[in-house]
């Protein structure tokens, strides 16, 4: 087969879906590799880099024709891929929700269209799971962009000038990436505390050595549903989250928000009220901020002052580590074509009955025929 990889046209978006590594670990099963020029600037692969991994360079005409397998970090616009074999695959993050229209156009164009965020959530597809790998370093770069904003130190510090306390650092949401946080703050020396609705995670919390803060004696409140993904809560659960969290919040320096409902705007976690509150000086990093947001005056891409403390909501977190999320994410992709690799046939397939293919083929045909997305 012949896989392209494409440059990304989105605005902030540095990163880049294969790597030389990949490219000659494809180049190994026997696919053929033609990577569009300068599709690996942003996360620092030099086209060079990659033609001495065995691809050839081109524009994005030149790498599409013929192209079996077309390899992206988000999905292009439709328009960009005018010249496509009827019939390719389209392999990267899609955001199908979010990018409907761009989904029925791949379909009308005889485009596959797989979302790699579609993953389903068992042990064969850890390794081919882009938001676990993305959302990892997005944990650890919240922290690590909360340190370079806020005004003081995180760990305690015992100098000759007299003593410098901890920072307070306090985590919602434990998933992928509040995980990944936890660590890192602790790494840098804060008292570091966590939430969630999945009570799995207390355990999970405790184990890193920070302090789990959870709702007790609110009935119905597991919070997890299909594939371990958070579910909505009973306002009964809201409202004893928000008492409990209040109280906490006003004693904390750094907050890190993570919380996601899987194709729902982010819940709400944290109010203007609540910000009032907090120490002026404190930081929050809203890593929900293009899903709508947990904290109330978060703005996606700036920073945002409110009683003195600081609101950040970068976009793309992930590409803010181009080269580590960059090789991560091309290794997902990797992962994901070489288990389905039909020797004799030279190139991947995918079984119509398998829960993979299921979960993340969008579009086959000419048509939509995604569940989730038909509803
Ligand atoms: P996510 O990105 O969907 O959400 C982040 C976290 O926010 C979750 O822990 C969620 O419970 C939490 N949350 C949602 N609403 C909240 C609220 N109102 N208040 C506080 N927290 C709230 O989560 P994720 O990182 O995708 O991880 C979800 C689970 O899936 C984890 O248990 C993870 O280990 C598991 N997982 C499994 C696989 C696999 O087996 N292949 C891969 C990735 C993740």
């Amino acid at each position: 087969v012949r896989i392209a990889v494409l440059g990304e046209t989105a605005a902030g978006e540095p990163r880049v879906a294969a790597t030389p590594e990949t490219v000659k670990k494809f180049a190994g099963l026997g696919a053929t590799l033609a990577v569009e020029a300068g599709a690996g600037a942003g996360a620092a692969i030099a086209d060079a880099d990659y033609a001495a991994a065995g691809a050839t360079i081109g524009d994005r005409a030149s790498v599409l024709k013929d192209a079996d397998i077309l390899l992206g970090v988000q999905g292009p616009d439709p328009a960009s891929l005018a010249g496509a074999k009827p019939g390719a695959w389209l392999v990267a993050g899609l955001n199908p929700f979010g990018e409907r229209a761009r989904v029925d156009a791949y379909a009308a164009a005889g485009i596959e269209a797989l979302a790699m965020e579609f993953m389903p959530r068992i042990t064969r597809a850890q390794s081919m799971d882009i938001l676990s790998s993305q959302s990892n370093l997005a944990g650890y770069k919240a922290v690590v962009d909360a340190a370079s904003i806020y005004g003081r130190a995180f760990p305690m510090m015992m100098t000759a000038a007299g003593t410098v306390s901890a920072a307070r650092a306090f985590i919602m949401g434990v998933g992928v990436a509040g995980l990944q946080a936890i660590a890192t703050a602790r790494r840098l020396g804060a008292q570091v505390s966590a939430t969630d609705v999945r009570s799995a995670t207390k355990e999970q919390i405790q184990s890193l050595g920070a302090k789990p803060i959870f709702v007790e004696n609110v009935s119905g409140i597991e919070g997890e549903g299909s594939g371990g993904y958070a579910t909505e809560m009973s306002e009964e659960y809201k409202k004893a989250q928000a008492d409990l969290v209040s109280s906490h919040l006003a004693k904390q320096d750094i907050v890190i928000t993570t919380a996601l409902i899987p194709g729902r705007p982010a819940p709400r976690l944290i109010s203007d009220a609540q910000i009032a509150t907090m120490r002026p000086g404190s930081v929050i990093v809203d890593l929900a901020v293009e899903q709508g947001g947990n904290v109330e005056g978060a703005v996606a891409g700036e920073i945002v002052e409110k009683h003195g403390v600081k609101i950040v909501g970068f976009r793309n977190v992930p590409g803010r580590l181009a080269s580590d999320a960059s090789a991560l994410f091309a290794r997902n992709l990797y992962n994901f074509l070489s288990a389905f690799w039909d020797k004799e046939k030279g190139g991947p397939v995918l079984p119509d009955e398998d829960e993979i293919t299921q979960a993340i083929r969008l579009t086959k045909d000419g048509k939509v025929v995604n569940q989730r997305l038909l509803g």
